[in-house]
């Protein structure tokens, strides 16, 4: 597997993915949003396939070199079994290998949300302890206030959201947070309550990396269809829009963890749309 990078200014950005699985169709949910599969079986192969046009969902998580600090944003399925990605095991961990990286070299670890393909990774269940054993890990305030609040509280934020907080490595934020010189965590609320987005600005050049606030190539070029995964539909759609506005006017390269690895790209305009195109 090779190893893909993006610069942007002095950050450096690499994807790590943790693997890939096949779903049923991209939940559009509605007779009333009907969607042209054939073009984006065409312009994106990697993602749809099939006459059912089932879901190919990758599942990226990036490492960020800024400023003498290793950032690894989003934490994948981990060991699994994963049910709802086929029974998937992740290969973060053979990916941070591949790029070079030990668990030990990760410094802050940034969870755009806290739903089960994001934070697999965060806690060893063997050992008893956080993966990433000099790190931090970043969440945001209402995440953790939706998902350990639920009456049962779900399984995988026992397994690996709670532990982080006993075991005082757990950091939560609320509203725009700068992270370093070139990080910013943005609010991108809808996919989930306290869902985050990082910016990354460095010498006059931008990026986000996006976690669940674009999920699929539709969610790019029809971000006023509603995605059945998110928790808050008009929330989410409100975001996908000032997110894209943003992207635009300021340039930015997106990183789409869900697209086709390594998910860097950038929005375009065609025939008065937008598209997703990988760089
Ligand atoms: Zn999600
Ligand atoms: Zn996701």
């Amino acid at each position: 597997m090779a190893i893909h990078r993006m610069q942007v200014g002095n950050v450096e950005i690499v994807s790590v993915p943790d693997g890939a699985a096949s779903l049923p169709a991209w939940p559009v949910n509605s007779a009333s949003n009907p969607v042209d599969w054939a073009v984006y079986h065409e312009a994106y192969p990697e993602n749809f396939h099939g006459p059912d046009h089932h879901w190919r969902i990758h599942n990226g998580c990036y490492l960020v070199r800024s400023a003498g600090r290793t950032t690894l944003v989003d934490l994948g399925v981990g060991v699994g079994p994963y049910p709802r990605y086929a029974g998937m095991h992740g290969s973060l961990l053979d990916s941070l290998a591949e790029a070079g990286v030990t668990p030990e070299d990760i410094d802050d670890v940034f969870l755009t949300h806290s739903h089960p393909d994001h934070v697999g990774w965060a806690v060893d269940e063997e050992a008893g302890r956080p993966r990433f054993p000099r790190a931090r890990y970043i969440l945001h305030q209402k995440d953790w206030d939706e998902f350990t609040g639920r009456d049962p509280v779900p399984p995988f934020v026992n397994r690996f959201v709670r532990p982080l907080q006993a075991a005082g490595v757990l950091d939560l934020l609320e509203g725009e947070s700068t992270l370093s010189p070139h990080l910013t965590a943005i609010e991108t609320p809808g996919h989930t309550p306290g869902h985050m987005s990082l910016l990354v600005a460095s010498a006059g050049e931008k990026a986000v990396i996006t976690g669940d606030a674009l999920t699929s190539p539709i969610s790019i070029s029809r971000p006023d269809i509603p995605f059945a995964s998110d928790f808050d539909m008009d929330q989410a759609i409100e975001t996908r829009h000032a997110l894209l506005d943003r992207i635009e006017a300021e340039r930015m390269r997106v990183v789409v963890g869900h697209l086709a690895e390594p998910g860097f790209g950038e929005v375009v305009r065609l025939e008065g749309g937008r598209w997703f195109r990988a760089l």
